[in-house]
């Protein structure tokens, strides 16, 4: 049994989550714990509130964190929605929308899926053409996927899902605040997204947001807990269509956000300070600046990259600017490079998973990691590292091309 202080080491993280976090934020999540209905908490909640809706673009009413990681909001967004052979059309390039038929099928869902090759994307008239075949209820799909580093446009699928009285539920989890995600004028119905991507606050917390179209849903399964409900609600309580998960529970968790405060689980008081000053700081940016700051950092990483003589994995017209995935050289062992990055640097970078395992890097430029200081040092200790496994690089030269970049984007 360890008795010693837990001293946290020096590092620079440059992963698609979780990833740094301004000391703006740490400091406020370090404030003193309210109640979970002290009217100063409450305030809180409305505020944080506020803010999502900016951040994600909405003029929805419902904008709050599910506690949990992301996967937990889109677990409470999809199971609160989907009922026993709900028929689902999940539309997949890359691991996470794997990630979204393991959940609707344990909803019970008829899950159809979907999927393209890994480092490309759909065209959108495929997937309406498919929406319009097997007329699901709902449309699930991942905006970025980091697994490939691809971004699909939604746009179109969203209209097409709206004409045909479809739900379109999106995981948008790796790309707001990064990049526009537009909740309402592309039509999304359920978002989730998470908070140790581009909103760079700690790992812990999944903002959600949803429309009336979904709110229908879920208040016609409400069946509020027992030993809180009044001798009316146990009457009307509808069993059969009950949400299954009680802790994802929309219906009930709506309650707790709204003025007739109802009791559910402890509200986790530290993260929302967290997620408060984080989603504070992302419109005291701007949306836009912080867009711009997204690609500029981009822009710098991959001249890097090419300058130094590696090549880019994946479809580049449809690259999420937060994640630049990285072909590993033919004969060398990504895992060694990513370990003496981290050993001698105190750099992260990340391998990827199923068929792109050994084959790619996945570099992240994420929130309060997405500056110029990460984005050099990472050039500059990976042609280090490459060095040493005996790669040949073009020495010297991926730096000043990042340097370049930045001198450009400076001197106008
Ligand atoms: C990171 C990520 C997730 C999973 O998030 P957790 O916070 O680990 O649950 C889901 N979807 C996408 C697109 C992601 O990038």
């Amino acid at each position: 049994m360890s008795l010693s202080p837990y001293n946290v080491p020096a590092r620079t993280i440059m992963t698609p989550g979780p990833v740094e976090v301004d000391p703006r934020v740490l400091r406020a999540m370090s404030s003193s714990i309210l109640g979970q209905f002290d009217p100063s908490f409450t305030s809180l909640m409305n505020d944080t509130m506020d803010l999502l809706r900016e951040v994600l673009q909405t003029k929805n009413h419902w904008a709050y964190p599910i506690d949990g990681t992301s996967r937990a909001g889109i677990e409470a967004v999809l199971c609160s929605v989907i009922e026993e052979g709900d028929r689902v059309l999940i539309p997949s390039f890359g691991r996470f929308g794997y990630l979204l038929m393991e959940i609707c099928e344990r909803c019970g869902a008829d899950v159809h899926f979907l999927s393209c090759e890994w480092g490309e994307v759909f065209d959108p008239e495929e997937i309406i053409k498919e929406m319009k075949r097997v007329r699901p209820k709902i449309v699930a799909m991942v905006h970025g996927d980091t697994s490939t580093g691809r971004m699909q446009p939604l746009k179109d699928v969203g209209y097409a899902c709206r004409e045909n009285d479809c739900l379109l539920i999106v995981d948008a989890v790796a790309t707001v605040a990064g990049t526009e995600v537009k909740t309402d004028e592309w039509n999304i119905d359920g978002l989730i997204t998470g908070t140790q991507k581009c909103l760079s606050v700690p790992s812990g917390m999944a903002p959600i947001t949803y429309n009336e179209r979904i709110e229908e849903i879920i208040l016609e399964r409400k069946a509020v807990e027992r030993g809180i409900a009044t001798e009316e609600q146990l009457l009307s309580r509808n069993v059969d269509r009950r949400i299954r998960s009680n802790y994802f529970d929309l219906s009930q968790l709506q309650d707790y956000w709204s003025p007739a405060r109802l009791n559910h689980h402890t509200e986790a008081t530290s993260m929302l300070y967290g997620l408060y000053e984080g989603l504070r700081l992302i419109i005291e940016e701007g949306l836009e600046e912080r867009y711009k700051r997204h690609r500029l950092h981009e822009r710098a990483l991959i001249s890097g990259i090419h300058a130094m003589g590696l090549s880019l994995f994946g479809n580049s017209s449809v690259k999420m600017p937060m994640v630049t995935c990285v072909s590993i050289p033919e004969g060398i062992d990504g895992d060694s490079v990513r370990g003496m990055l981290l050993q001698e640097f105190g750099i992260e970078i990340a391998s990827s998973f199923g068929p792109l395992q050994g084959k790619i890097w996945r570099i992240g430029t994420m929130g309060y990691s997405c500056q110029k200081r990460n984005v050099l040092l990472t050039l500059a200790s990976l042609e280090a590292v490459l060095l040493r496994h005996g790669v040949k690089l073009k020495t010297g030269d991926g730096v000043q091309a990042a340097m370049d970049t930045y001198q450009s984007v400076e001197q106008r």
